[in-house]
């Protein structure tokens, strides 16, 4: 088999992928376009399957050392009012974790100091990639033509390598929801380390980070492209009586700090996450709604998935058709658990229908909302060695 890989993208899919090829000894180099990579997005948390893949990677312990877990938090009603709690040591008996929060440039540069000085090239933009003949994949980048056994497509949710792949795929939809987003500037004093307050349409929530700062998300039905002249101003009105600490979090943050993007989503399944030698991973195979926190879990799986597929299979063809059946349907299913989680959270506006759903939230029970959490938390990873 061969052991040569381009990654296209050098995100969190792209990096942890060449991390998982370096591990079952593949020469890889990974071109990602941006030449800055400040890797905008604030925070992010990381469920028990991600960090179980970071293990796999052996980056678990780096990463949990820079995290902070969220034990304490649950979803609220603007008023304060509790629907449902979660009890992150509960979870850690039952899968060995709590859901970690980490800034996204710290999970960033973990990942990006673990692989060699020279894997990853930045400033460097993909062209099209093109099997040049049975055992080989070509990636243009204008100036340098990179030839490889593998290319792996993490070039998210807009991935070129997936329209030529798939020309008459439809692309990307707008999920309905616009987001928010910073981190505070300094540490900010809360009881919780993560909530999620949920109000007629509108979701605001937060993740506290190891150093006392926190990542705040606002998150509401718009129209696509809709973009405020002060967002934080937007933002006080909108949630203006709001319980604490929503007030004091927006106090807390700087206009400059306030990320906005419209949230878009692969609603149309692929019908392959492989082609030939190339693969799609991440984003660019299964760009899902934010609203169970699985988009970037879901893209270290799939990096842990596709090296042991390569480590086991006699042909790089063989380990693609084994890694599109392990990954499509479960990450096409967490991509439907997450939308429907939009639509009965966040996005559920007609009064009635919050009443309704808040009351079931409130009836039900803890360890019937456990299960549905460990459905897709509760994955174990193929062994890399
Ligand atoms: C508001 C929000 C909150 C989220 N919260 C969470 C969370 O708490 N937990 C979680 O698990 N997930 C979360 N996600 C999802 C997660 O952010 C994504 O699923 C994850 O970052 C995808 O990583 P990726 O590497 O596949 O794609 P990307 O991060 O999009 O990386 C793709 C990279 O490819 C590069 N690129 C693109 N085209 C080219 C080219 N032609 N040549 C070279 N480089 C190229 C891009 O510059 C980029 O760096 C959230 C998403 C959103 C929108």
């Amino acid at each position: 088999m061969g052991s040569t890989a381009v990654v296209v993208g050098g995100g969190i899919g792209g990096l942890a992928a060449a991390i998982g090829l370096r591990r079952i000894g593949w020469e890889v180099t990974v071109v990602e376009r941006a030449s800055v990579l400040d890797d905008a997005g604030a925070g992010i948390s990381l469920a028990a399957n991600g960090l179980r893949a970071l293990d796999e990677l052996g980056v678990g312990d780096l990463v949990r050392g820079a995290a902070r877990g969220q034990y304490n938090g649950g979803t609220r009603t603007p008023e304060g009012g509790w629907l449902a709690r979660l009890d992150g040591a509960v979870l850690e008996r039952a899968v060995g974790t709590p859901i970690m929060g980490i800034p996204r440039s710290t999970l960033h540069q973990l990942l990006r100091d673990f692989l060699p000085a020279g894997t990853l090239l930045t400033g460097v933009e993909a062209g099209p990639v093109q099997q040049t003949g049975p055992g080989t994949v070509r990636v243009d980048c204008g100036d340098t033509v990179l030839d490889a056994d593998l290319v792996v497509a993490a070039d998210g949710i807009g991935s070129r390598a997936r329209s030529l792949l798939f020309p008459a795929y439809p692309g990307p939809d707008y999920s309905g929801s616009t987001v928010l987003r910073a981190i505070t500037d300094q540490a900010v004093a809360l009881r919780t380390d993560f909530e999620l307050t949920w109000g007629q349409g509108a979701e605001f929530g937060h993740i506290a980070f190891q150093d006392g700062r926190v990542e705040w998300h606002a998150v509401l039905n718009l129209p696509a492209g809709t973009r405020f002249d002060d967002p934080l101003a937007e933002l006080r009105r909108r949630f203006d009586g709001w319980h604490d600490p929503i007030p004091a979090l927006l106090r807390a943050t700087r206009p400059g700090a306030v990320l906005h993007h419209d949230v878009n989503e692969l609603r149309t399944p692929l019908p392959s996450y492989a082609v030939g030698r190339i693969a799609l991973l991440g984003d660019a195979a299964h760009a899902m709604t934010p609203h169970l926190g699985q988009g970037a879990c879901q893209a270290l799986e799939d990096a842990v998935t596709l090296a042991a597929a390569l480590a086991i299979e006699p042909t790089v063809e063989a380990a693609l058709a084994r890694y599109d059946a392990e990954r499509r349907p479960r990450s096409q299913a967490v991509a439907r658990a997450a939308r429907q989680a939009g639509r009965m959270g966040q996005q559920l506006s007609a009064p009635l229908a919050v009443a309704l759903r808040n009351t079931a939230m409130r009836l039900t029970p803890s360890r019937a909302a456990m299960r549905m959490i460990l459905r897709h938390h509760d994955w174990a990873p193929p062994r890399l060695g």
